[in-house]
């Protein structure tokens, strides 16, 4: 029996339903049953009600999950695999800044901790961040967290002064403006499409700033044949795969986040064949930190 076999034999047993993000390995997306963004992915574990999620993205994704379907064994096959972003704002942080700043509104990037969840009042994802924070009134005073360029880009797109959390994603910090000028000569035809959690510099320069499951809409729907990805390079084997008669070139090829590749088809067989590692949160904190997840989904099920 093949590993693969064994996976889905096990997959089988437990009823069990595998998650995985748009950058981790090729091989861990084609075992998926579903494979998305973390707007889509957040939805699908509201919905799925499996009894078993086998969640493969970094940490803070699976937490969404367990917040979300908390009847589910959710298994976080390499616990190892976490986003240095969503380190970047703790809840003791954010609770001393809203202490000084009573007034002001704290969205945060659903890439945080189910601790730091607990601390802010409206979630959002790329894909939904821009809808969200147009809705709010524009007296409201916001603070943005923790990605200090995605909330650079809202601030520009919607003409707002959201304060800035100053975090940042290493990965999408390595795609620099001149990798764009660089690859609109080599490839004239393509299109350049890059995530927001890059640089202001870098996004002014792109023809469109998408979050993952926008990026792969549009490539979907587009006329055009070539494409310039300027974000995690795991979302080229998705992109590839489902538009075959086009063409999808790296913005630079050392955009890979190493955590989202921590996660392999063995750590997937064990975390199948032993239930575990688990993610437990304390019901508490996981009821408090449901509520900007909740608001944000209300908003824009
Ligand atoms: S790509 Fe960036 S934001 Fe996404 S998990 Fe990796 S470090 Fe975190």
């Amino acid at each position: 029996m093949t590993l693969e076999e064994e996976i889905i034999r096990l997959k089988e047993q437990h009823k069990a339903l595998i998650l995985a993000h748009n950058y981790t390995r090729p091989e861990i997306q084609n075992l998926a049953d579903f494979v998305g963004d973390s707007l889509e992915l957040a939805r699908k574990a509201a919905e799925c009600h499996a009894p078993v999620i086998v969640f493969c993205g970094v940490r803070f994704m699976a937490e969404t999950a367990k917040i979300l379907s908390p009847e589910s064994i959710v298994l976080h096959p390499n616990p190892h695999s976490g986003c240095p972003m969503a380190d970047m704002a703790t809840p003791g942080e954010v609770a001393t800044y809203r202490k000084a700043h009573p007034d002001t509104l704290v969205v945060a990037y659903v890439n945080t901790t189910a601790a730091t969840k607990t601390e802010v009042d409206l979630c959002c994802t790329s894909g939904n961040a821009e809808k969200l924070i147009a809705g709010l009134p524009s007296s409201q005073k916001i603070l943005f967290l923790p990605d200090a360029n995605l909330g650079a880009n809202l601030n520009g797109k919607l003409n707002r002064k959201m304060d800035l959390w100053p975090g940042c994603c290493p990965t999408h910090n390595k795609i620099l403006p001149e990798h764009i000028t660089a690859a609109k000569e080599k490839y004239p035809d393509a299109l350049v499409l890059v995530h927001p959690e890059c640089t202001p510099a870098v996004v002014a320069l792109a023809d469109r700033a998408l979050s993952t499951g926008g990026m792969l809409k549009f490539v979907r729907e587009s006329e055009r044949k070539e494409f310039i990805i300027g974000t995690e390079c795991g979302i080229l084997h998705r992109m590839r795969k489902e538009n075959p008669d086009k063409n999808f070139y790296p913005l630079e090829p050392a955009v890979l986040c190493p955590n989202m590749k921590k996660i392999t088809v063995e750590d997937v067989l064990f975390a199948l064949r032993d239930l575990s590692p688990r993610i437990e949160l304390d019901d508490a904190m996981r009821q408090k930190a449901k509520t900007p997840i909740d608001r944000m989904l209300e908003v824009l099920p």
